[in-house]
């Protein structure tokens, strides 16, 4: 038994964000994904919270069910905070995710942000003028059991190790609160490995979660909660918040009072994130990190600052001796391929998968929003029970009975790696094609050429 996890979503209330994000909806998406736990999002928005409050009732301490539909995946308090705030003339804009242990907790720190002069009715995800550190100290001087968590840490304009509006460190960031800092969310950009290269987070957990805007898009990244140990079963069992916060908490701690621990984490290709090599959208220039390190940051079309991306940024900050760091990858006999840290055996490993959607966009040569492909997906995922039960755990005879050769071929080189991805730049995700050649050059290929 396990738990999958994805606890940083935004719900109608956020910008940018479907009207589709409202609790019966998530949940029902959940439950074709097979997810089992699920981020309420958004707590701080007072409309969010009322309809939170009237569609959820407590499960176990901290973890909510959903009235309309109790069996179905449960939801923990997380909300995601936007700070744009100056130190010294250089404007830094960083988003943090807070995670709390009761409605109590989180009426008050919004009490207390309001107090601030935080307008939490503006958008779900609120934009406040308080640095990383007055945030840390609000919510922790309230309640000390919550979780702050940098997300998508490394996107260059909102997170906390962003190349245009990041620190180059947790310390900068956080000051006297960094020791209350137990855990990064890797972002769609970066995978682990990247993340482990980073001296400050060798004794920090590495989170993953979607970041969705819309219901079929939860999970696409995810954390993979089990028990500690084989005599606590979570069929008998409710586990709650303080199980999670232990599990999180661990590995900076060094000590778990709960009943969990992160056994892995799903995560995008990290290629396919819309960050992962540096470049100019409106130009057309993409820049591998290598070329960028060759060739500088300056747009060779415009003149101005290249946005950098994840993967030169992460470079950038790497410690000297983990700077070569690569996780060591062993196939399941499943034949999905998790990668594992080379000398650190308490590293939980991960997997990348591709969204199903899109594998079958490719299978059937359609676009993810045809009725063909919604058809063939909740056929796929009604007979093998949910997107994750096919990409995770079918065989490959139970992938092909339910969805025949093609599909299951895609899944099973999904599953090893085996295939090719473009790298995302500057707001532009990567694509991922499972048959075929890599397509896209970088613009010193392309002038290579003349
Ligand atoms: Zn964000
Ligand atoms: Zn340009």
């Amino acid at each position: 038994m396990k738990i999958i996890a994805d606890l940083q979503l935004h719900s109608k209330y956020s910008r940018a964000v479907s009207q589709d994000m409202v609790l019966p909806k998530m949940s029902a998406a959940a439950k074709v994904k097979g997810i089992d736990l699920l981020a309420t999002g958004d707590w701080m928005h007072p409309l969010w919270m009322s309809e939170v409050k009237a569609g959820l009732t407590e499960w176990s301490q901290g973890i909510y069910a959903a009235k309309e539909n109790p069996d179905g995946a449960k939801f923990l308090l997380s909300a995601e905070i936007s700070s744009i705030f100056s130190i010294a003339g250089k404007t830094y804009r960083v988003h943090t995710l807070v995670f709390s242990p009761s409605i109590d907790t989180c009426l008050k720190i919004n009490e207390a942000l309001r107090r601030r002069g935080a307008n939490l009715s503006s958008d779900g995800r609120p934009i406040v003028g308080l640095s990383c550190q007055a945030i840390a100290d609000i919510v922790f001087t309230i309640d000390n059991r919550c979780l702050v968590i940098p997300a998508h840490a490394w996107t260059p304009w909102f997170s906390v190790y962003g190349s245009k509006g990041g620190f180059d460190s947790l310390t900068d960031a956080f000051g006297p609160f960094t020791d209350q800092i137990y855990a990064i969310e890797t972002g769609l950009s970066s995978d682990p490995a990247m993340n482990w290269r980073i001296k400050e987070l060798e004794n920090r957990a590495v989170v993953s979660f979607s970041d969705a805007h819309s219901p079929p898009k939860l999970g696409r990244e995810a954390t993979v909660f089990a028990p500690k140990t084989t005599n606590y079963d979570l069929r008998t069992t409710n586990y709650s918040y303080s199980d999670i916060y232990w599990a999180i908490a661990e590995r900076f701690l060094g000590k778990n009072n709960g009943n969990l621990k992160i056994s892995y984490t799903i995560e995008f290709y990290p290629e396919e994130g819309k960050y992962h090599w540096d470049g100019h959208r409106v130009c057309g220039v993409v820049h591998s990190p290598q070329d960028t390190r060759d060739r500088g940051v300056t747009c060779p079309v415009c003149g101005r600052p290249l946005t950098v991306g994840v993967e030169y940024r992460v470079d950038e900050l790497a410690d000297k001796q983990l700077k070569d760091l690569q996780p060591v990858t062993k196939p399941n006999t499943k034949g999905l391929v998790g990668y594992f840290h080379p000398t650190d055996t308490t590293r939980p490993p991960y997997v990348k998968l591709v969204p199903l959607l899109e594998i079958m966009a490719e299978v059937y040569e359609s676009s993810v929003a045809s009725k063909k492909i919604k058809e063939a997906y909740s056929g796929l995922t009604q007979a093998l029970g949910s997107e994750f039960a096919a990409l995770l755990d079918a065989t490959e005879s139970e992938l092909h009975a339910a969805g025949g050769v093609r599909v299951a071929e895609a899944v099973m080189r999904v599953r090893r790696g085996d295939i090719v991805v473009d790298p995302g730049y500057d707001g532009v995700f990567g694509t991922v094609k499972i048959w075929g050649e890599k397509k896209q050059e970088t613009t010193q290929q392309q002038m290579g050429l003349f």
